[in-house]
């Protein structure tokens, strides 16, 4: 079992498959940016030791991420092959759905068990500008494709972003009330190149939750074990009357979940990334490649995992600079 020193115990490991992406998001990456050759990247087999470690020390849930997952040759008999590893309970993926109009069926029969799928407005020409090559209808179809393959419960993903997308945050609350989806509000988070944009549009969970119920009234907050409204993973759930769907609240910036943390990250390049707001990482796939035995590699993780951070410095001004987003694997 991996544990770290506060006791916490990481389970959940979230994969990049790939730096690559089809789209250019403002607040993920410039336009202008140099991917990892494939060969720095690890191959399909190289995947399937590491998962296999992981599962070994109790892994049990894992996230197919990216750059964007879809674009990986041979994604989807990788996704068949993780998904058969004894211990792997648990297989979703993040993406930004232009590609599963074609894919979620054949991703479905290859048991990927759901979706998380990017959409930050119902404008087209928000959308584009915000994911500067994107186009909303391919998303769109591939939401669909999604739901009809049974890549359910849907969750689309909407980060926030000033002077882009705040005025759509209630449009897009909305959808809950028609579709058993849950739609998630994010913050924006500072990295690398791109954190002086990022730093200055970010907007706060309180000021998003209050755009909304300025269009829709007040949301009722689902209730949880403890005193505040229910965590799904890292959001916090809410409800609009009668809706049939979920809005979730990701406040990683003003109001982290750190106490609640259960992952880890494999970078696409194969270093296990402890905090996603933290530059520490542990290199894995040197060592594999170089011959060391299952035993070390092993020993590296568990010793990396005891280390895991207690949680961010965005309050001391600590901003991860040695990658973007899209390289960590969001
Ligand atoms: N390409 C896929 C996608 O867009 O869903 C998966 C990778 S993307 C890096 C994973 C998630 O991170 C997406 O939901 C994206 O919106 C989010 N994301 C990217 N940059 C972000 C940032 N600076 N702050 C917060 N979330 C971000
Ligand atoms: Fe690509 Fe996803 Fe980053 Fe957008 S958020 S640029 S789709 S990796």
């Amino acid at each position: 079992m991996a544990i770290d020193r506060f006791g916490r115990r990481i389970h959940y490991l979230r994969i990049s498959l790939t730096d690559h992406c089809n789209l250019r998001c403002i607040y993920c990456m410039p336009e202008e940016i140099t991917f990892h050759p494939t060969a720095e990247l690890m191959q399909d087999d190289e995947i399937l030791t590491l998962v296999r470690l992981f599962t070994g020390l109790g892994f049990d849930k894992f996230r197919l991420t990216g750059g964007e997952p879809t674009v990986r040759a041979r994604v989807v008999e990788l996704v068949r092959a993780i998904s058969a590893t004894p211990g792997v309970e648990k297989l979703s993926m993040t993406t930004n759905g232009v590609l599963l109009g074609r894919m979620a069926q054949p991703l479905k029969e290859a048991g990927l068990q759901r979706v998380n799928i990017s959409l930050d407005t119902l404008n087209p020409q928000k959308f584009q500008r915000l994911t500067r090559w994107g186009k909303l209808e391919e998303v769109w179809a591939g939401i669909q494709a999604a739901e009809k393959a049974g890549l359910t419960p849907i969750k689309l993903n909407a980060v926030v972003v000033r002077g882009y997308n705040e005025a759509d945050v209630a449009d897009l609350a909305r959808l809950t009330v028609e579709h058993a989806w849950q739609v998630r509000f994010i913050e924006m988070m500072p990295f690398g190149d791109t954190s002086e944009f990022q730093t200055s549009q970010t907007i706060h969970m309180a000021e998003i939750q209050a755009l909304i119920e300025a269009e829709t009234g007040p949301l009722q907050p689902i209730a949880g074990d403890g005193p505040g409204p229910r965590l799904d993973g890292e959001a916090r759930l809410f409800r609009l009357p009668h809706a049939q769907g979920d809005i979730g609240f990701i406040s990683s910036v003003s109001n982290p979940f750190c106490a609640f943390c259960t992952r880890a990250r494999l970078t696409a390049d194969g270093r296990l990334r402890l905090c996603l707001l933290r530059e520490g990482e542990v290199d894995l796939l040197t060592p594999l490649r170089a011959g060391a035995s299952l035993a070390e590699l092993r020993q590296r993780v568990i010793d990396g995992i005891w280390q895991k951070p207690w949680g961010h410095g965005l309050a001391e001004g600590l901003i991860p600079l040695n990658r973007v987003m899209s390289e960590i694997g969001g």
